[in-house]
């Protein structure tokens, strides 16, 4: 069945017989993605509509059981779809907040295929939409990494710096070099959450850490029952 998964906020669905290859546009976030065909090369999904807990799209190939994350294969960084390992991604939706992440942005691992050798070789990347509730004109996102042991492994931030209305969508494209692989070579698990809005009068709201603190404290437990956290923080806000 072709199906339709939105690379910046992971939503998912279902496309008509026929439509593979088509342009489609992400009913949530409004970004246009590409119909694919079925889910043969497509880890297994558990249920079609939880999206957020898959590991990322790569060419299947055969693997033992228990193997590494990902590997080189001819030159090429591709994951290990035999690993009894799998990536998972989670957005946290601040409801006080005049902007929020939508769905389970992805941050995925990639070679660097468009550098020069003094480039990094290895890129984390994502592709993300955020939705606003007020008139913003700036907003910063935050990616927060975590190895197979749920430690914090890596804390990512990207800022979008523009006018965005309220009640529309804002989306984001960020690459980050990676100098050491070994630093990112066995990340698990990414939360990605809004951490400060500057209001287009100038107010700033920023998260409350406690409250990601609070999230990610039960991380073993939430991260097998669901994937997208529900919430809201008292937001500090500053003049
Ligand atoms: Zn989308």
């Amino acid at each position: 069945m072709p199906h339709f998964e939105c690379e910046y906020c992971s939503a998912f669905q279902e496309a008509p017989a026929g439509s593979a290859g088509k342009k489609a546009k992400c009913p949530r976030c409004r970004q246009t993605g590409i119909i694919q065909e079925n889910e043969a090369l497509v880890v297994p999904k558990k249920t079609p509509t939880r999206a957020t807990d898959d590991i990322d799209l790569m060419p299947q190939y055969e693997e033992r059981p228990g193997g590494p994350l990902e590997r080189f294969v001819e030159g090429r960084l591709e994951a290990c779809l035999g690993s009894t390992l799998a990536r998972k991604h989670f957005g946290f939706a601040d409801q006080l907040m005049a902007a929020t992440i939508l769905g389970a942005p992805k941050v995925i691992l990639r070679t660097n295929d468009s550098g020069t050798a003094s480039q990094s070789p290895l890129l984390l990347e994502s592709k993300f939409a955020v939705q606003t509730t007020s008139d913003i004109t700036a907003v910063e996102v935050t990616f927060l990494l975590f190895d197979v042991w749920n430690d914090l492994e890596l804390k990512l931030t990207h800022s979008i710096l523009e006018d965005v209305p309220a009640a529309s969508v804002a989306a984001g494209l960020r690459t980050w070099p990676v100098l050491r692989a070994f630093n990112v070579s066995h990340y698990l698990t990414s939360f990605t959450y809004v951490s400060s809005v500057r209001l287009a009068h100038g107010r700033v709201q920023t998260t409350d850490p406690r409250v990601v603190v609070d999230l990610l404290s039960g991380l073993e437990l939430r991260f097998e029952n669901r994937g997208t956290f529900k919430g809201a923080t008292q937001p500090f806000d500053l003049w």
